[in-house]
């Protein structure tokens, strides 16, 4: 059912077109959380979505983890694995509802790339950037996993994150953005950004809108979008990686598992989901229409080799369902696993041409609300706001 949606209400500007401060591009989890970060301080905003409800691209394909990203440790993004648990802390805090604490357990095996050793440094490491302290499961306990693969293992390891439901999250985060009146307009394609003398005119398969600032949260789409800037906005390089989830006919376990994949040594997981048992994911090169992005069949199997080597008692459990995601990543050579996933904002509030334009290009959905908070502070000088901004940090989001 289409998500329930306002017409405009806002001001019109001298050309009668409806008139915002901040007109957001994409109701994922970046753009709400822009949008609520805008409106929280006084100023209007209308979010364009060109689906009929939020959260139908990348924002409902994560992994659903709130976490700071253990195997990010590997690739040096210590400021990135920081900020990210810094922003767990403060969303178990105003959302407790809504991500909640989940057990990691790492088993260690004879034949992994990473060694008993290694793992514990880099858990011991996670913990000093603000991560929970790591636990060594001792051997005797290892019975209390009944399904699991026990050959060949040398040593487990537990630690806490946590875990979400990514588009009730978005959906959270959009109403916190009504709240404080915000309006969402569904099922409206953004065709054109011009650049006006005061600001920006937005066009769309819904008619035109007007604004001082834009944002362009949209994300598989920036590239998109940053091509229907009429002004010739910037854009970043960047390659689109496919992640593939698994959801298999086996009850939940309690903990969720890292695992290494038996095939090519990568990080893979099982996570409780829905009282199923998830499993991920992949990274596959993606290219074409991001609105055709699905998992591909060898994607699947990968996967669930993965699940029957590690639960090997389980191996006849059928895949109920299966989603896939694009994540947005600096273009470059080589493994997608390597490359930095911290969010980049591209803006430059000095040349008339492009002040007031701002692209989200990547980043977790742990740190949208960061990332909102530095695209709003980019905004105050343009919007002409120079008292302090409020934070969204104390925000309850239900
Ligand atoms: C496989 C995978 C696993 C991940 N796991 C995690 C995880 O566990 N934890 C974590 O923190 N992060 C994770 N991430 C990252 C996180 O999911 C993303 O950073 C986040 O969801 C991106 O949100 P977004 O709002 O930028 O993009 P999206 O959710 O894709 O939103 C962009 C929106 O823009 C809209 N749009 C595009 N073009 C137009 C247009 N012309 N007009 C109007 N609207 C338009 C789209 O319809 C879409 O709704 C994962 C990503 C992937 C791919």
């Amino acid at each position: 059912m289409p998500a329930q949606q306002e017409t405009p209400t806002q001001t019109s500007n001298s050309n009668n077109l409806p008139y915002y401060d901040v007109i957001v591009i994409g109701a994922g989890i970046q753009g709400a959380g822009v949008a609520q970060a805008a409106a929280l301080q006084g100023w209007s905003v209308l979010v364009i979505e060109q689906f009929d409800g939020p959260a139908q691209g990348t924002s409902s394909k994560s992994s659903k983890l709130i976490h700071g990203g253990l195997r990010y440790l590997e690739t040096a993004q210590f400021s990135l694995v920081k900020e990210c648990l810094q922003e767990k802390a403060i969303l178990q805090k105003i959302a407790p509802k809504l991500v909640k604490p989940a057990t990691f357990v790492i088993p260690v095996y004879k034949k992994n790339k990473r060694s008993p050793f290694w793992v514990g440094l880099g858990l011991w490491l996670y913990s000093l950037l603000g991560g929970s302290a790591p636990r060594k499961i001792a051997s005797v306990l290892w019975k209390n996993f009944p399904h699991l693969n026990t050959q060949n293992l040398r040593a487990m390891y537990s630690y806490e994150d946590a875990q979400t439901d990514d588009a009730a999250l978005t959906r959270a985060v959009l109403a916190a953005a009504q709240e404080d009146d915000a309006e969402i307009l569904y099922s409206t394609e953004v065709s054109a950004i011009n650049k006006t003398g005061e600001g920006y005119k937005v066009n769309s398969n819904r008619g035109s809108f007007t604004c001082s600032t834009v944002v362009n949260a949209a994300g598989p789409w920036v590239n998109t979008i940053a091509g229907r800037c009429t002004f010739g906005a910037p854009m970043i390089d960047v390659d689109l990686v496919q992640g593939a989830h698994i959801v298999l006919d086996t009850p939940a376990f309690e903990q969720c598992f890292y695992f290494e994949s038996p095939d090519d040594g990568r990080a893979v997981f099982t996570l409780p989901w829905k009282g199923k048992t998830m499993v991920g994911t992949t990274e596959t090169h993606f290219t074409g229409d991001p609105k055709t992005c699905t998992p591909t069949a060898d994607e699947e199997a990968y996967l669930k080799r993965a699940f029957d080597f590690y639960f090997p008692a389980l191996a006849n459990v059928k895949i109920l369902e299966s989603f896939a995601g694009l994540r947005v990543l600096p273009m470059a050579e080589g493994s997608a696993t390597k490359r930095a996933r911290d969010t980049r904002i591209v803006f430059d509030n000095n040349v008339d041409t492009m002040k007031g334009y701002y692209a989200i290009y990547g980043g977790k959905l742990t740190g949208y609300r960061a990332t909102a908070e530095k695209v709003v502070q980019c905004m105050a000088p343009v919007l002409g706001h120079s008292a302090t901004l409020v934070s969204t940090k104390n925000v309850h989001l239900n």
